[in-house]
């Protein structure tokens, strides 16, 4: 029998992407459907959503969603069933999904994204006809109100569902103050310590843990590291609390757009026994970025520029670097004070050090292609993608050893290069001389060409498509459903 889940975000591919969680929610729907379960995806209605949309069928319509009028639409997502909230109100706006064209997060997050969960927890308690699912599933805070609404506050007579809330990053919480409370809608039960209180305010992200039958995070390592607070950021007493219902499912990545034997957007297709081929996506990447063209190692970086990412930290060790015979290309956006700062360093080693900024899929392919190293110096990574984006591509990475890539690149120490399982460099805490030893230990490494191609081929080998983690999804839905009944 068909399990039928609704799975609550408000980013997917191929419609709307700020990082990672696109990915994976657009991902998850292919890869459950081999294990009997049909995902149907529900978006906020974005302008860019509305438009792929053309002129779809409305399902359900809300005179008032929290106060603005709102329907329900019903399209397809890469073929997947897609459900979209078009509330003009609270969606149609220029600018990012959550901020506006000058980069400042929308005042009134609060309430855009409770009114998404309001409709995603009414369409769960079968408000339209004919629509019924076994599970919710709801996707960082944006969708965490959903569970929070069908605890408190359920559609009449709807019976009880499991829902799973998947933990991106711990980083993005969805707080706002206590005056929102009011305009949520819900009872005042609900306003209390195991509800949708947090510290003093409202938690949407605390909510759907503390309401959610199971919480999962991106990646092993990540579930354990955030019982601590350094990972946590507050939340770390309610991951120990929930105990056994905190789960790792490591994401996938789409085999079929990351696919080096297939890719259209590369200067020449290769695969891990035709290594040779890649040399010419370093030429054309050389050429792209104004670098020189030389047999020193090319670093890569393909980022959000901030903090998180320890970009401050990579800024900071650029000249040695280049000191070392190596160069870097970057494509990377956020904090204007980073990428001002890479700019400068672009503008100090002309031929050595070259930046975009800005957001190119295709480009982020062709980096991948052509650089002989990744860098992603996280200081803190639920899953991280990118990482495993270098080891499809035989771009080796150079990874912080915190979270998902603890979990997904196999250090190249001695024991791992004897016994040829190596796949990347892994380095301990995120500081200039951690990160410089790493990036020499890597230009070392470099050196040696047929240790390098080592690296390069175990990662190739490895298989990061979503067949395990589908399974896993697949599992524990299965479980919380029997669970219910
Ligand atoms: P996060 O979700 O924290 O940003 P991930 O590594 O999980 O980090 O996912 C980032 C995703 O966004 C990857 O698919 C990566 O290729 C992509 N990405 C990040 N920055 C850019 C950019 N400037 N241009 C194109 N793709 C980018």
């Amino acid at each position: 029998m068909t399990l039928r889940v609704l799975s609550v975000a408000s980013e997917a591919v191929p419609l709307v992407k700020t990082g990672g969680l696109a990915d994976v929610v657009g991902a998850l729907p292919a890869a459950l459907a081999p294990h009997g379960v049909e995902i149907t995806t529900l978006l906020p209605g974005y302008p860019a959503v509305m438009a792929a949309l053309g002129k779809p069928r409305t399902l359900h319509s809300w005179p008032a969603l929290l106060g603005e009028p709102a329907r329900l639409v019903a399209g397809k997502i890469d073929g997947h069933p897609l459900l979209v909230l078009d509330a003009p109100a609270y969606f149609a706006r220029g600018g990012g999904p959550y901020a506006d064209p000058s980069g400042r997060d929308w005042g009134d997050n609060w309430r855009r994204f409770a009114a998404f969960g309001r409709a995603a927890a009414d369409l769960a308690g079968g408000v339209v006809k004919g629509r019924r699912y076994d599970l919710v599933h709801a996707h960082d805070w944006q969708a965490a109100m959903t569970l929070a609404y069908l605890r408190f506050a359920p559609v009449a007579d709807a019976p009880p569902l499991p829902g799973v809330m998947t933990i991106h990053n711990m980083a993005f919480q969805g707080w706002s103050g206590a005056e929102t409370f009011a305009g949520l809608g819900l009872p005042r039960e609900a306003w209390s310590m195991h509800g949708v209180e947090y510290h003093g305010g409202v938690g949407a992200l605390k909510a759907g843990m503390e309401a959610a039958s199971a919480i999962t995070t991106v990646s092993p390592s990540y579930a354990t590291e955030i019982r601590d607070p350094q990972f946590g950021m507050g939340l770390e007493g309610i991951v120990v609390s929930r105990g056994e219902r905190v789960h790792g499912i490591l994401n996938g990545i789409d085999t079929a757009q990351w696919d080096p034997a297939a890719d259209t957007t590369l200067a020449a297709r290769f695969t891990a026994r035709k290594l040779d081929k890649r040399l010419a996506n370093k030429r054309a990447l050389e050429v792209e970025f104004g670098l020189d063209a030389d047999d020193g190692p090319l670093f890569v970086v393909v980022s959000r520029l901030t903090w998180q990412k320890g970009m401050d930290v990579l800024l900071g060790v650029l000249d040695h670097l280049v000191g070392l015979g190596g160069r870097l290309a970057l494509l990377g956006s956020g904090d204007a004070a980073l990428e001002a700062g890479f700019h400068a360093a672009a503008a100090r080693h002309p031929g050595r050090v070259a930046v975009r900024t800005g957001y190119d899929e295709a480009l982020s392919h062709r980096i991948q292609a052509g650089g002989d190293a990744i860098l992603i110096p996280s200081r803190f990574e639920p899953c991280g993608l990118t990482q495993l984006y270098g080891l499809a591509y035989g771009c080796v990475p150079v990874v912080a050893r915190t979270g998902g890539l603890a979990d997904t690149v196999i250090d190249a120490n001695v024991a791992a290069l004897q016994a040829g399982v190596a796949t990347g460099i892994q380095f301990d805490g995120v500081t200039p001389n951690a990160l410089t030893a790493a990036i020499s230990r890597s230009t070392a490494l470099f050196r040696q060409p047929e240790l390098w191609r080592q690296l390069q081929r175990n990662g190739m080998a490895g298989d990061f498509s979503w067949a395990r983690s589908g399974k896993a999804y697949a599992d524990l839905y299965g479980q919380l459903v029997e669970e219910i009944r």
